[in-house]
């Protein structure tokens, strides 16, 4: 059988995203000869035993590191300071390091400082999800037709580069390669943005008078249901997003807020027109979305 594409992947964190890597390694092969798990609780950590989808669960995250050929932060983007500090001296010279974390500025900022010469840092995001979370809700095939965008810094190395995309496109994803910067305003529009309006409906609906929020659960189907899907993500998760991704979230939120005053100004003055315009438009990209196969 061809070599894997690492000897000994270690998953630092190993909840929906962690664990769905490590369900690709067992399950398509090629990826991985060996995958060491790595969570802050013991219970999590049992529980990846359990389910049997990794080699070696290992509480310690420098340990969990050592001997490992590439590394891969799968917690939440608040972690990575802290976690980078611990097992920064604990890595092989020649390794990867990578992340999933949803924001890339901050990843450079927060693990840059802790990589040791001769270890190839290369911050990368796969555009997958779902609102579930913890060892349990991963699956292996959760990457295919799927985008995961990689930021190495300027200079990385191209071997290891090609070596990190061809990880991701065994799981099925494609890969790009962008600059972090721009990463994480482009991120701030299709995933950050949509998620902030999510959590605000909930709240305005929570906020309601009782009689008005029964109605509301009662009559949910239209358009609040898929809201509501969206909110029930990981607070942990969104809230490290939101403060690590600050500047572009700000930005994009202005220029939502700005376009809702429009279409708010369009409504008061009866312009039919510019209302219907923008439901042509919206229509447009769901359909080109479709056509994309990211619907
Ligand atoms: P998750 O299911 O909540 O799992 C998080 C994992 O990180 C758990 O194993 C948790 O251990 C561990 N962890 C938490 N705090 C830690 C700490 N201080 N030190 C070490 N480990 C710690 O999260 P996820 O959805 O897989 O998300 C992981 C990363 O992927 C995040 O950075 C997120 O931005 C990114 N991401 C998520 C999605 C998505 O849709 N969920 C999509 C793309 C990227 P315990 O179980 O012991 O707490």
């Amino acid at each position: 059988m061809a070599e894997p594409v690492f000897k000994r992947v270690a998953l630092i964190g190993i909840g929906l995203i962690g664990s769905s890597i490590a369900r690709a390694a067992k399950e398509f092969g090629g990826l991985a000869g060996e995958v060491i798990a790595n969570a802050r609780s013991k219970n999590s950590l049992d529980r990846v035993a359990e389910l049997g989808f990794a080699d070696i669960c290992e509480l310690d995250p420098a340990k969990a590191v050592a001997g490992a050929d590439c590394v891969i932060l799968c917690s939440p983007v608040g972690t990575y300071a802290e976690l980078a500090a611990r097992i920064g001296p604990s890595l092989s010279p020649g390794a990867v390091l990578t992340d999933v974390g949803s924001t890339k500025q901050s990843v450079m900022r927060d693990v840059g400082p802790f990589v040791p010469e001769g270890v190839h840092f290369i911050p990368a995001h796969p555009i997958a999800g779902t609102e579930f979370s913890g060892p349990d809700s991963g699956f292996a095939t959760l990457f295919q037709g799927r985008w995961t965008l990689l930021t190495p810094p300027p200079g990385t190395d191209e071997t290891a580069i090609a070596k990190l995309r061809k990880f991701w496109e065994i799981m099925g994803a494609q890969t790009a390669v962008m600059d972090a910067a721009h990463h994480d305003r482009v991120l701030a529009i299709v995933s950050h943005l949509p998620h902030l309006i999510a959590f605000t409906i909930c709240g305005t609906a929570d906020d309601l008078a009782d009689e008005t929020r029964q109605e509301v659960m009662q009559y949910s189907a239209s358009g609040f249901r898929d809201f509501t899907r969206i909110a029930a993500s990981d607070p942990v998760m969104w809230r490290d997003i939101f403060l690590n991704n600050r500047e572009a979230v700000l930005e994009m939120l202005a220029r939502f807020t700005e376009d809702a005053q429009a279409m708010a100004r369009a409504i008061r003055w009866g312009d039919a027109e510019y209302i219907e315009d923008k439901v042509i438009r919206s229509r447009k990209i769901r359909k080109s979305l479709i056509e994309l196969k990211q619907a």
